[in-house]
């Protein structure tokens, strides 16, 4: 069995079904400038108008059009009939111990994804899903259970960062000092989904948060974590310009296929020449590798010298990824002392190898946990098919 390129996915309508309006968010500059030309805005005006409605959602987290108060009441009520500012909804949120946060969030259609918050010395990292579920079925990890369901809307991932600011409080205050230290600094795309099966409403859902007027996070701080499509990698660099973190996990294609199955479509050395041609690879913008350490399947040091040979001549770090183990999961986690006579190897051989601390395991919030109502994994394609028809 080979992996699937194209999936067959619901697509959801952009005037949202329940009042005709038009969901502003997750719009790129050149869609918004269209929608507010076709409800009335003169053509001369609409590049300003573009950028007051920008400013007031994503740099002051506004979301009615009564409070953008640089507009005239007329064209304020204009807006309002024929549009919308909506985020999806916070189902549950969890705190951790360790101060992560897991958010369950509902968007159209009764669906469910999960964000994670992650506060660290210096910075917080907002961890995002880019699809419901996954047509992928690595075989550690808890999102690979789970059928794919749909594709988010570019909405539906920039609505993640607006709704995770909201929920810390996380909007400037007009007239106040600017406080520059940011709580949601860096976004991966870690959550639930293969961004590069979800690769236009990913990156113009990107293009919005990197936007200097609004969101602004810079491209540096971004980081999509791929299973390796490969015909998608150079797309990446080229039109979203983030970097780029690859799920590598094995040094042999036989291991690889079964970890990560994608691999018997693109193999090791497919993968590995589409990285080395990523465009603005350099020293300061290294490929991240993830290695997720699984007892006895991939961590002997024999992998590790395989594993440094195999990326000679990538400017790259390794991340080390303590399993996180899930119920039923057919792995378990290698023991500390054989995650760190593996990072020495790697180290040893000119590469930063960080081992991940893993966050929110209480609230099984940590990497590949994520994972939404299993009676919906179940479900078959047409049984979603009419239920979002109905
Ligand atoms: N689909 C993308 C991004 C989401 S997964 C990808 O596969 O890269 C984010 C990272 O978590 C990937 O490196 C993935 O391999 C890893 N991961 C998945 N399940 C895990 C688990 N149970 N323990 C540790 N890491 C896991
Ligand atoms: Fe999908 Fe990534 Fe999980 Fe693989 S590791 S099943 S690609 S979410």
């Amino acid at each position: 069995m080979s992996a699937p390129i194209t999936q067959d996915v619901l697509t959801i309508p952009r005037k949202l079904p329940e009042t005709g309006r038009t969901n502003i968010v997750g719009l790129t500059r050149d869609e918004l400038r269209d929608v507010l030309i076709a409800a009335g805005t003169p053509e001369k005006q609409a590049k300003m108008r573009v950028g007051q409605v920008w400013q007031w959602i994503y740099h002051w987290g506004v979301r009615d059009f009564a409070g953008m108060t640089n507009l005239a009441k007329d064209y304020r009520a204009l807006l309002a009939e024929n549009f919308e500012i909506s985020l999806p909804e916070i189902v549950t949120r969890q705190i951790s111990e360790d101060g992560t946060r897991k958010y369950l969030v509902r968007i159209a259609g009764g669906h469910e994804v999960e964000t994670v918050y992650i506060p660290e010395e210096g910075r917080g990292t907002l961890c995002v899903s880019s699809q419901v579920g996954c047509t992928l079925t690595c075989s550690f990890c808890h999102t690979g259970t789970q059928k794919l369901v749909r594709n988010l809307t570019a909405g539906e991932i920039v609505g993640q960062l607006l709704l995770a600011r909201d929920d810390l409080g996380e909007w400037p205050v007009q007239g106040a000092p600017k406080d520059e230290a940011r709580l949601v600094s860096n976004i991966v795309l870690m959550g639930m989904g293969e961004p590069l099966y979800n690769f236009d409403a990913v990156r113009d859902a990107m293009k919005v948060c990197m936007d200097n007027e609004g969101l602004s996070l810079s491209r540096r701080r971004i980081t999509l974590s791929t299973s390796g499509v490969v015909p998608e990698i150079a797309r990446t660099a080229e039109e979203i310009g983030c970097q780029l973190a690859v799920s590598f996990h094995a040094t042999t294609d036989e291991v690889r296929n079964v970890l990560v199955p994608i691999n018997k479509r693109w193999n090791i050395q497919t993968l590995l020449d589409a990285l080395r041609d990523y465009p603005r690879l350099s020293n300061s913008e290294r490929i991240t590798f993830e290695y997720v350490m699984l007892a006895g399947v991939n961590d002997s040091d024999a992998d590790a010298h395989r594993l440094v040979e195999l990326i000679r001549g990538i400017p790259a770090k390794i991340n080390l990824i303590p399993f996180n183990e899930w119920p039923g999961a057919p792995y378990k986690r290698s023991s500390n002392n054989r995650i760190h006579a593996f990072a020495d190897i790697v180290y040893k051989a000119g590469y930063a190898s960080p081992i991940r601390t893993p966050r929110g395991e209480d609230i099984m919030a940590a990497c590949g946990q994520l994972k939404s109502a299993t009676e919906r994994g179940r479900k078959s394609k047409a049984q979603i098919a009419a239920e979002a028809a109905g």
